[in-house]
């Protein structure tokens, strides 16, 4: 079974904190759903779904290898056991994820999670389709070689996506002491974000501790209002665009390019192109944070100059 076949018993859950979201927003005036990118959202899930019956996973089929070959036979009956395949799932998730957003093979999959402009739970199931393709599921295969059965490693995968399916929304401001150990709605806020400072942070799934120890963590401020969608949008509310959406521009981007740029432009950061002609996450951050201490450094002079002239 996959992770996406136990997500369905947390469906009543979810549907209910749909309609409560959805009840809410219009007591308060806010339009929380629009109506093509919700019908896009449920059309996305259904066919995710669909695609996740087809008996076809080399992943599937490299983890049951890695656990037959396993290093250790873990008691699964010791105390610690589900706290450390917790831990360890939570550890390559957020390698995973943060993968899923640095490397383009894998991006063209996990883009259309991000491809939404809106922020509402709906837009939690939004999976991409071609998961099988890009096989991002490979980050996970130390966990069986190390000895973690697949089917607990996959129950422990959908109970935090479960958990991450609350992180989706506006209505829930800041956790006080929870923010950057948690992974909350605001922390999350901030990973669906196209602003430069807020790109490609917050990878975690329930904790955010990872992030604080590989230096991805990033509060939500009050100053920076969230934008949210890709950078380069598809403009469509069409599911088998937004769905297909990277990857025909990742192809348009090998036709242009000589095939010696083919390997940065498949698996290097999304946003790459040959003789510095494109612009990565890392670029962009680095860039909003020149300008940003340039204009810090401008508005102490301004103060200066200010206090010189009385
Ligand atoms: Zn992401
Ligand atoms: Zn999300």
């Amino acid at each position: 079974m996959s992770v996406h076949h136990y997500l369905m018993f947390f469906l009543p859950v979810f549907a209910a904190m749909i309609a409560a979201e959805f009840w809410i927003g219009r007591k308060r005036g806010l339009r929380l759903y629009t109506r093509d990118q919700s019908i896009a959202s449920v059309v996305i899930a259904a066919g995710q779904r669909l695609i996740s019956f087809v008996p076809l996973s080399l992943v599937g089929v490299i983890w049951f290898y890695a656990f037959d070959n396993r290093l250790f036979d873990l008691p699964t009956g010791a105390w610690w056991y589900i706290p450390l395949l917790f831990l360890g799932v939570e550890f390559f998730y957020y390698w995973f994820h943060r993968l899923s957003h640095e490397i383009r093979w894998l991006w063209a999959t996990h883009s259309v999670h991000h491809s939404i402009e809106e922020m509402n739970f709906l837009a939690a199931y939004r999976f991409g389709w071609t998961g099988r393709i890009s096989m991002g599921g490979l980050v996970y295969a130390p966990l069986c070689l190390i000895g973690f059965p697949p089917t607990h490693i996959v129950i422990m995968l959908a109970v935090n996506l479960m958990y991450q399916s609350w992180l989706h929304t506006n209505l829930i401001g800041k956790l006080g002491p929870l923010e950057g150990i948690v992974n909350t709605p605001s922390a999350h806020r901030v990973h669906h974000a196209r602003n430069a400072d807020y790109l490609d942070r917050n990878h975690g799934g329930v904790l955010m501790i990872f992030d604080r120890i590989f230096g991805t963590y990033v509060e939500e401020r009050s100053d920076t209002p969230v934008e949210y969608g890709l950078i380069r949008p598809s403009g469509s509310a069409n599911p088998v665009r937004i769905a297909f959406h990277e990857w025909g521009n990742m192809i348009n981007d090998l036709k242009k390019h000589p095939v010696g740029a083919w390997p940065m432009l498949l698996f290097g950061p999304p946003g790459w192109a040959p003789n510095g002609e494109g612009e990565t996450s890392a670029q962009r951050r680095e860039k909003f944070r020149l300008a940003e201490s340039r204009d810090n450094a401008a508005g102490i002079a301004a103060d200066a100059g200010r206090v010189n002239a009385l």
